[in-house]
């Protein structure tokens, strides 16, 4: 297959203000995504994440071909696969993209050979000879690990394996582009753990560019070069892991990665990009993300349990809260601390050991540049 962009410029994958309905018994349409653009570069892994209903899964079936949009664009290195406007519409077949799913879709009663040779003999462009494709195939299984159960039937391999043979099948027609909806959650932790890893180093050997959809933040954040934040069919971000971790765009991302504690309040100063917030749990500075938010507006002070430290004398930062200890439980590499500072919990992870005792007093510290104000309706 050509892998070389038309054109230095275009991307692997370019998706304009795309959208699709689905339209309900009682006639009305659920708009399961809803003017989506974005860009994939070469090399790029691009997640898609969100809770079930956000429209990942119809994100992915129709960048490749298993659904038809209502509007919008697709292109493929500056190829045109979908456009409403000028009804361009590409069989998935032609798209030269290879899909993984959470159903593995593999030929039970066929051996893990068959499985991955099939899509080679397929292809009307590969005109190759029995000979190359057979070791195209074994170079392949080979790589992801199966090699020797290449005589294997599928039915008899364990979860991990067959995800393996699923992988193998999806990267021995060497496509630019490769989509994978949840393939790892039909597989148990650790092994889930380890094809992540692998996945990770294959796609940068070979070079091709995923799309990832999954709904777990923790995969997300592994794997994603880049990640999509959905909200309802929309996007709510699309940056890196570091960005959307430490620069969340609204409450939405903010509670969807990771852990906040979130102290809901009024702007009572706001100076440049710092707001100062009254909380029911004392006042918090912080970090302004949204233009629009004056004095007076209702606002939600959010920081993270790492960003909190904890002291027993009164310390000088601007953001301090005095509390109770109501629980510490160590957990290996850091110890939970949760804080009851005026009737409201608070979670504070501090690293390693340092267990207290439930009634203690002491004062959590956050730093300015550690809490985010932002709107409070955003969710
Ligand atoms: P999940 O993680 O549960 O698969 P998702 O984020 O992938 O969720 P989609 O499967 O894309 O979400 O669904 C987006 C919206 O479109 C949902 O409201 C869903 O109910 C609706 N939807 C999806 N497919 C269909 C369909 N074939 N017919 C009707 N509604 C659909």
């Amino acid at each position: 297959p050509d892998l070389s962009p038309r054109e230095d410029r275009d991307p692997v994958v370019r998706v304009e203000n795309l959208a699709k309905g689905f339209r309900r018994r009682d006639g009305s349409t659920v708009p399961a995504i809803d003017g989506v653009s974005f860009d994939v570069g070469p090399g790029d892994f691009l997640v898609l994440l969100g809770p079930s209903g956000c429209g990942k899964t119809t994100l992915l079936r129709s960048i490749a071909g298993l659904e038809t949009p209502d509007g919008g664009a697709i292109s493929f290195s500056g190829r045109p696969q979908f456009s409403a406007a000028s009804q361009t519409n590409v069989p998935p077949e032609r798209r030269g993209v290879s899909m993984v799913f959470q159903s593995y879709a593999l030929w039970p009663h066929m051996t893990a050979f068959r499985n991955v040779s099939y899509p080679l003999e397929s292809r009307r462009s590969g005109k190759r000879s029995k000979s190359e494709i057979a070791s195209r195939v074994r170079e392949t299984l080979d790589l992801v690990g199966v090699g020797e159960l290449e005589q294997q039937y599928v039915a008899q391999m364990s979860g991990g394996q067959q995800q393996r043979v699923a992988l193998a099948r999806a990267l021995v027609s060497n496509d630019a582009l490769v989509l994978f909806d949840e393939p790892l959650s039909n597989v148990d932790a650790k092994v889930r753990e380890q094809l992540r890893i692998e996945l990770l180093s294959l796609q940068r050997e070979l070079g091709f560019a995923a799309i990832f959809v999954t709904h777990d933040q923790a995969e997300a954040m592994q794997l994603g070069s880049r990640i999509a934040v959905l909200q309802e069919g929309r996007l709510a971000q699309l940056a890196s892991p570091l960005e959307i971790y430490t620069r969340p765009a609204n409450r939405y991302v903010a509670q969807f990665i990771g852990t906040m504690n979130e102290n809901l309040g009024t702007v009572t100063a706001i100076k440049g990009e710092t707001a100062e917030v009254e909380t029911g749990i004392g006042s918090l500075t912080g970090h302004l993300n949204a233009e629009s938010v004056a004095v007076g507006d209702r606002v939600a002070a959010m920081w993270r349990p790492e960003s909190g430290t904890m002291t027993n004398s009164d310390p000088v930062a601007a953001n301090r809260l005095r509390g109770t200890v109501k629980a510490s439980m160590f957990v290996g590499s850091y110890t939970e601390q949760v804080v009851d500072v005026a009737g409201q919990d608070v979670r504070v992870q501090v690293p390693g050991a340092n267990v207290l005792s439930p009634g203690d007093d002491v004062w959590v510290e956050i730093s300015e540049v550690d809490v985010l104000v932002m709107p409070a309706e955003d969710t």
